[in-house]
């Protein structure tokens, strides 16, 4: 006969979550295995009080245990700890700050590689139009040798005695126990009797690797490219690591860039400017044609649609944007000298012209003529 959950942390069958927490810490640091060595008695109640609290601090488990007692939280989880460490693992949370250690990590873990960075400088023709560049990378790849157990053929690998395979042992201190990595292994929890003489019982190796990188067009200085398991191997079995491309881009002679649009500058006579001109101005495939309106101002942006980056990975692109700067000419003919004094003249004649006919409509107006 199974005791019933409420009875066994000692709380009302109204007791809160706090209430059910405080009491669970109380059982579990009064019962704790290493307070009681040896104490059969103990662990069971260590054991049946983290049964109950796993599921009382379940409100969908504690309202079906309340409502059905035992058989309704049965094969939910409940119960069925079979030592004090899957415990101690269950409850990290609350044993981590209870005893000053977290328990999480014993014995040898899975653990992913590290992520890797490259850093690559490409030209702005590269970013433009996309390439593919083989890279050099220093890599530490998994020792052919042994597979990446850092043990040579012939050796065995024994299990740590002093900690059992764990890679932790406690140690008191004063009231509490702590938990350090085992020095006889390194935490490994285990240990290599003959390294591997290709790795020296690292499991890895450096060596150098060509990859070869897809930069897609109209990347940008920044632009990260992710390759999939090319960064550092896993330890103990786990998925490598991602290689991370972290591009720069040189600038560029001609063109400015605004996202994925293009600026550039495009210089021309004053007289073009008055009178409009048909020129031509450099786009990235070559010369493109562009008709500059009349009495267009230094300064006015003319853009040609499509003309500019591609976006990543898509089919359109941004514009070009060429910025139209006006010349003052510094050195005249005497003829473009006396032709500019005309047009000059020509220009004064008007506004004066203005004013007598303006003048002489108001006397009209006035009747004064
Ligand atoms: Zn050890
Ligand atoms: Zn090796």
């Amino acid at each position: 006969m199974q005791r019933d959950y409420y009875e066994i942390l000692a709380v009302p069958r109204t007791a809160g979550e706090d209430d059910i927490k405080r009491a669970y810490r109380k059982l579990a640091m009064q019962y704790h295995p290493d307070r009681n060595p040896g104490n059969a008695e103990a662990e069971q109640k260590f054991k049946e009080a983290a049964e109950a609290y796993d599921v009382l601090r379940d409100p969908e488990k504690r309202a079906r245990y309340d409502r059905f007692g035992h058989t309704g939280v049965q094969g939910g989880g409940a119960g069925g700890f079979g030592s004090a460490e899957d415990i101690f693992t269950h409850f990290s949370d609350i044993f981590g700050d209870l005893f000053g250690f977290s328990t999480a990590s014993r014995g040898p873990r899975a653990m992913a590689g590290a992520d890797l960075r490259y850093n690559l400088d490409i030209s702005f023709r590269q970013a433009a139009k996309g390439d593919e560049i083989t890279l050099s990378l220093p890599k530490r790849v998994t020792c052919k040798d042994c597979g990446g157990s850092g043990a040579d053929k012939d050796s065995k690998v024994e299990t740590c005695r002093r900690c059992n395979g764990a890679g932790q042992i406690r140690r008191s201190q004063g009231f509490f126990q702590l938990v350090v990595p085992c020095d006889a292994c390194r935490g490994e929890g285990r240990i290599i009797t003959r390294p591997c003489p290709r790795c020296k019982g690292e499991g890895v190796v450096a060596e150098v690797r060509e990859l070869v990188v897809r930069v897609p067009a109209g990347v940008d200085t920044g632009t990260r490219l992710r390759v999939r398991g090319e960064g550092e191997p896993g330890i103990h079995g786990g998925p490598p690591g991602d290689l991370y491309v972290v591009l720069t881009v040189e600038p560029d002679r001609r063109f400015q860039r605004e996202g994925q649009n293009l600026l550039c500058t495009l210089e021309i006579g004053f007289t073009q400017a008055a009178l409009g001109h048909k020129t031509e101005v450099s786009g990235l495939d070559g010369e493109l044609p562009l008709e500059i309106p009349k009495g267009i101002q230094s300064g006015t942006l003319l853009r040609i649609p499509g003309e500019g980056l591609p976006y990543p990975g898509q089919s359109r692109r941004g514009d070009l944007l060429a910025e139209i700067k006006v010349l003052t000419p510094t050195r005249l003919s005497d003829k473009q000298i006396e032709l500019l004094r005309e047009f000059q003249k020509a220009g004064e004649e008007k506004p004066l012209e203005k004013v007598k006919r303006a003048a002489k409509k108001i006397k009209k107006a006035m009747g004064i003529d």
